[in-house]
């Protein structure tokens, strides 16, 4: 058995933190792209993902930032914000270049953006390697594989069908047993 289902955290949103940065680093240039919690990453912190435009049938795809959901896990909070913030930023780097057709990898450009924002020297917390809790939705029943004790995590499907994805308390996530 495998972590199959996606988490939303209480209180935690990806869209209006990339509307901060946005504004804060990048003059607002940048437009929404897509933003999802990953639970597969696990090396990588996050990943832009560009839309494959030059095919022309692909055209409206647009692009993508995932993030890793076992940042979610991270103690304590602060900590947790802070590592969200700095991979988050790291992406929009990668989707800022793209976006001016640069170069988007990590270049010397990418660098410079990064020392300008203040996050070239910080380091990212990779993904603890156990997992020892499993977790259940209340809801539809899904597990969930989690490393740390965790609170007001709920289910991503029962958010997204029920609530319009967004993070609802009925669909968090209750203890089942030690792994
Ligand atoms: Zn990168
Ligand atoms: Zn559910």
């Amino acid at each position: 058995m495998s972590a199959l289902g996606f988490l939303l955290k209480r209180g935690m949103d990806l869209k209006k933190l990339f509307d901060q940065m946005n504004q804060k680093h990048f003059d607002g240039e940048l437009e929404v792209p897509i933003l999802t919690w990953n639970s597969r990453l696990e090396v990588e912190a996050g990943r832009f993902i560009p839309p494959k435009s030059q095919w022309k049938f692909w055209k409206d795809q647009e692009p993508a930032i995932e993030m890793g959901a076992y940042l979610l896990e991270i103690d304590p909070p602060q900590a947790q914000e802070d590592q969200i913030c700095i991979v988050l930023c790291h992406e929009m780097i990668h989707y800022w270049l793209w976006s001016r057709g640069r170069p988007y990898g990590h270049t010397e450009e990418f660098e410079e953006k990064a020392q300008q924002i203040g996050i070239a020297e910080m380091r990212i917390q990779g993904a603890v390697p156990t997992e020892k809790y499993l977790y259940e939705c209340p809801n539809c029943l899904k597990n969930f594989k989690v490393k740390r004790r965790v609170e007001e995590l709920a289910c991503e499907s029962c958010c997204q069908k029920y609530n319009k994805g967004v993070y609802d308390s009925r669909f968090c996530l209750r203890f089942v047993r030690y792994l």
